[in-house]
């Protein structure tokens, strides 16, 4: 039988050459060469203004959380459909969250529900743009400012992708917030296994970014001769990857738009494959808003019910190939329902229900995708 999986790493050929590289460069913790080289990358295509690679998006996101001081108590706003890191960095500082809904017709957190959340005690919102396509940041940012609130992006999914302001200039995700958090885990478009990165937008940030990144010591600026000795400064805790980390996400980053072209063409493969079935009502496919770009992360539909996912999902199966449900809804969980607030977010619960998955590597081909989307369309044919 024909088998394909969720999820296959790919490799361009260069990590383990650039890994030996970095071996034999004897500089094997953090902050060495590949490290260097990779956040000048960042800085040089996305003008993002200060990146520290990290072990994991989660960590970034820990980061942040300690970064803007979150203390026991606070509030903190962000989308109830999203990965549980999101929610963990700040839950670990001792935060309140208030969960957002999705809209009805895209799993992003939809603003307009969230200024009747905002209280005395809200710090920031969390915005996570999902499947790489951006939420609305004017809307946000203006929110943010009315009520002197820190945004953080939860940019796991976004290389690469942008937000279209009302000039039509495409603007990187994760160089809006004041912080923005990226992911290279091996689900990603560009992966180092396990692996992340903090981009700093909000110069107040940046240097006590770099304290904690590095233990709560001032070693970094230390090593640029900026002071002469260093110490203990502040909380911190280890969150730079080793350089052997870094140097197979370089190799992955010299590849970058090669992939990205990859990628896009299997996306746009499926859409044109599955659209007439969608046109037919059996489900929704993935939508771009306007303002958002498509990076080509993920491919998913909406089916009706849960009851259709679950028989989709298990046809599939029968047929070797490997879909997968995502996020279920975080204020419903074992952990955080007995301290939410009560809100009803039906459109999170959909998507946590409703929302499934398709195998979405750089290595699927024409006739694995047809294959694919055959199969969806014959589970549609009999039910
Ligand atoms: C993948 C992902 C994370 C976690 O990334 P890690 O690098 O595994 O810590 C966090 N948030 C979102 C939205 C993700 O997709």
């Amino acid at each position: 039988m024909h088998t394909i999986g969720f999820n296959k790493p790919y490799l361009t050929g260069k990590e383990v050459h650039y890994m030996y590289d970095a071996v034999f460069h004897r500089h094997i913790s953090g902050n060495g060469k590949y490290t260097k080289l990779c956040h000048q990358f960042f800085q040089e295509k996305y003008h993002f203004n200060k990146v520290l690679l990290t072990s994991s998006c989660t960590d970034a996101l820990e980061m942040s959380a300690l970064l803007i001081n979150i203390q026991p108590g606070d509030e903190v706003i962000m989308p109830s459909y999203t990965f549980v890191s999101t929610a963990n960095a700040f839950i670990l500082r001792g935060a309140n969250i208030k969960f957002i809904d999705s809209y009805p017709h895209h799993p992003n957190m939809n603003p307009d529900l969230i200024e009747e959340c905002i209280t005395s005690k809200t710090k920031a919102i969390v915005v996570m743009h999902y499947a790489g396509a951006a939420n609305d940041m004017k809307k946000i940012l203006s929110i943010a400012n009315k009520y002197n609130l820190y945004v953080i992006e939860d940019a796991a999914q976004c290389i690469n992708s942008f937000y279209i302001d009302e000039k039509n200039q495409k603007i990187p995700l994760g160089s809006i917030g004041d912080l923005s958090a990226f992911s290279f885990h091996e689900t990603k478009n560009i992966i180092s296994g396990e692996g992340g990165m903090l981009v700093v937008n909000n110069k107040e940030l940046e240097k006590r970014a770099e304290i904690i990144w590095e233990k709560g010591t001032n070693r970094s600026a230390f090593f640029r001769g900026e002071v002469d000795k260093y110490g203990w400064v502040d909380i911190g805790s280890s969150f730079l990857p080793s350089d052997i980390i870094a140097a197979f996400l370089y190799a992955q980053l010299e590849e970058l738009e090669h992939i990205q072209q990859k990628r896009l063409w299997i996306w746009n493969t499926y859409y044109k494959l599955l659209k007439p079935l969608a046109d037919q009502g059996l489900f929704e496919l993935p939508y771009i808003p306007e303002y958002a770009t498509n990076n080509a992360h993920m491919f998913y539909l909406v089916c009706r019910s849960l009851d259709e996912r679950t028989k989709l999902i298990q046809h599939l199966k029968n047929k070797g190939i490997q879909a997968v449900f995502h996020y279920l809804s975080l204020h419903s969980s074992p952990y955080y329902k007995d301290k939410h607030d009560g809100r009803m977010l039906p459109n999170a619960d959909k998507f946590a229900d409703c929302l499934v998955r398709l195998p979405f590597y750089y290595d699927l081909s024409q006739s694995d995708l047809e294959y694919i989307c055959e199969e969806v369309k014959n589970f549609f044919s009999n039910i």
